[in-house]
């Protein structure tokens, strides 16, 4: 038996035999061609069958995984109809006489070591990309395919996978995914957690010279790939497998329940959305309304403003999805990691810490005024609510509320149905709010505390750098300070408290948050049935005494410690 330690990617266990994925040898000769015409000739027909073969991935993982994961590949597909990647290499074999296959290769190069290059983690991030739909390209100019997956369901080793692996194998044969490289932002990891597969990434080279065909167990919460483990090793598996399965069960058939403690306090759980599908995933999985509306998902893969009239559709289709229950509505939260180009920001030495979110929508008015005109018009007759993300300060707060009421002057005054009254809030996502919040609590109806920006401002941990994780992790002691603060301020302003970043949904935060007195709790949809499950069997004045506790420890080690040892079964 042997145990490799890697970054815990996607949840859950597996047991299964090894299958060492090969991807495709994509080694070439390179040479000088008699006949450029007829390479360039080769090179067009061999990108049109990968544009076929994307087109067929594209479908693929739309059925399988929802449009928004589905857009990496219609990207791959806009980057091999890239004009100026064509231009390089018809250059290069009609000018220098290349074969194909190293004129491709060259230029792919170029490209992605110029995206490499770049400060901008998701660009950095686009190389990988480059290299995936060059090596399906030069795969279709060697005649040489990817290896098939496994014939009977096994635990998928690899070296990395690309998206498009990832998406062609079978999955009814993958019990789980565990890579040498790559993190936790890596796409397998992304898509192992859409798919609901665990995964384990960054294991190293010991991952390749696992025997094929040998049994392993893949952890994915604990990040671990256990070799050839032993009889008393297999049956704690086992055992861990089956309780998990129980509770899962139980968890999905009263999803629909109300999430209750054991001493009969009722907290909400809510959902983080993007789109009309996610509404819809959101209800099937019980969410009791919408805590984050993400409106990005309106502003993002496109190349201009969406109109006014455009936005109060998707807002009244994503309120009709959500029948009658209360949506918090985002307002547009654009910059560093959500760049969207055509806004013409100007380039920012730190962007994050730069006009973004409700700095950059004061600083647009109309783009503002778009927004929250369609907000305010699909608020008619529904349950919405606004927030607005990254405030700071009080004066931010009142200039968002001032446009805001100034959209509602101007629609009243063309006659168009409003709502009666709009409840307003804030993100509570920059430290300096969290340490105003009794001031802020005044001026809001309620707040959102995103741990996910909070702890990387808070830590000074770029959220994006794999490098920072564990310091960039929600559960410090300094983030879990501040959340307590937010909450107890709010409280002595009877304003209601809800969470919106990651740690919301995370099994080892909620007796903490629970504890603290977080009255709304949201997170992806497929997270609520065990979320509420967890709830039910925690008890408040257990769960305070795990909070208080937490807030007196040194690491976010020691808080997960603490809460393992006090709460079973997390
Ligand atoms: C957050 O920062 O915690 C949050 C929910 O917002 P986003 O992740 O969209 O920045
Ligand atoms: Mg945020």
């Amino acid at each position: 038996m042997k145990t490799l330690e890697g970054i815990a990617a996607s949840p859950g266990i597996a047991i299964g035999d090894a299958f060492q994925f090969q991807a495709a040898d994509l080694r070439f000769e390179r040479r000088r061609v008699d006949d450029p015409a007829a390479e360039w000739r080769r090179f067009e027909a061999a990108a049109a069958t990968a544009a076929e073969q994307l087109a067929e991935v594209c479908d693929r993982a739309t059925a399988e995984l929802g449009p928004e994961q589905a857009a990496i590949f219609q990207a791959h597909l806009m980057m091999l109809e890239d004009p100026e990647l064509r231009v390089a290499v018809q250059t290069a074999i009609e000018e220098q006489g290349l074969n194909a296959e190293a004129a491709l290769s060259d230029a792919a190069a170029f490209y992605a070591e110029a995206l490499e290059a770049l400060d901008d983690e998701y660009l950095r991030a686009r190389a990988a990309d480059v290299r995936d739909i060059t090596g399906r390209v030069l795969g279709i100019l060697l005649g040489r395919e990817a290896q098939a997956g496994p014939q009977a369901p096994a635990i998928i080793l690899a070296r990395d996978l690309t998206p498009s692996d990832t998406v062609l194998l079978d999955k009814s044969r993958v019990l789980g995914f565990c890579t040498a490289e790559g993190g936790p932002t890596s796409h397998t990891a992304i898509l192992a957690r859409a798919l609901g597969l665990p995964a384990v990434v960054g294991v190293g080279e010991e991952v390749l010279a696992v025997p094929a065909g040998v049994t392993v167990v893949l952890d994915g919460a604990a990040g671990r790939l256990v070799v050839q483990p032993d009889e008393p090793e297999l049956c704690a598996c086992r055992e861990r497998m089956a309780a998990a399965t129980a509770l899962q069960a139980e968890a999905q058939r009263r999803a629909m329940e109300p999430a209750v403690t054991c001493d009969g306090h009722r907290v909400e759980v809510v959902a983080n959305i993007g789109s009309v599908r996610d509404a819809q995933a959101a209800v099937q999985a019980g969410a009791e309304g919408v805590g984050l509306l993400r409106s990005e998902f309106l502003y993002l893969e496109r190349s201009s403003l969406p109109s006014e009239e455009e936005q109060y559709r998707a807002y009244r289709d994503i309120l009709e999805a959500m029948g009658g229950r209360p949506v918090i509505l985002r307002t547009l939260d654009a910059g560093a990691d959500k760049e969207i180009a055509y806004l013409g920001m100007p380039h920012e030495q730190n962007p994050a810490l730069g006009v973004r979110a409700i700095r950059l929508c004061l600083a647009r008015a109309e783009l503002f005024r778009a927004q929250l005109r369609a907000a305010l018009r699909a608020a008619a007759g529904h349950n919405l609510k606004v927030m607005f993300p990254m405030v700071a300060t009080a004066g931010e707060l009142r200039a968002a509320r001032a446009a805001l009421d100034a959209a509602r002057e101007e629609l009243a005054a063309e006659g168009v149905p409003l709502p009666e009254r709009l409840e307003v809030g804030i993100m509570v996502e920059v430290p300096a709010a969290a340490l105003m919040a009794d001031r802020l609590a005044r001026e809001v109806d309620f707040f959102s505390i995103g741990t996910n920006d909070l702890s990387q401002y808070t830590m000074a941990a770029d959220r994006t750098n794999a490098q920072v994780a564990a310091l960039a992790n929600a559960l410090q002691p300094a983030v879990l300070r501040l959340v307590a603060r937010v909450i107890d301020a709010a409280h002595a302003e009877g304003k209601w408290v809800g969470m919106c970043g990651e740690l919301a949904g995370e099994p080892l935060a909620i007796p903490i948050l629970l504890g603290l007195g977080l009255d709304e709790f949201s997170m992806n949809p497929p997270a609520i049935p065990m979320a509420k499950q967890l709830i039910r069997s925690l008890e408040v004045a257990a769960a305070r005494q795990v909070a208080r506790a937490a807030l007196e420890l040194n690491s976010a080690e020691e808080v997960a410690a603490l809460v393992r040892a006090r709460v079973p079964g997390v």
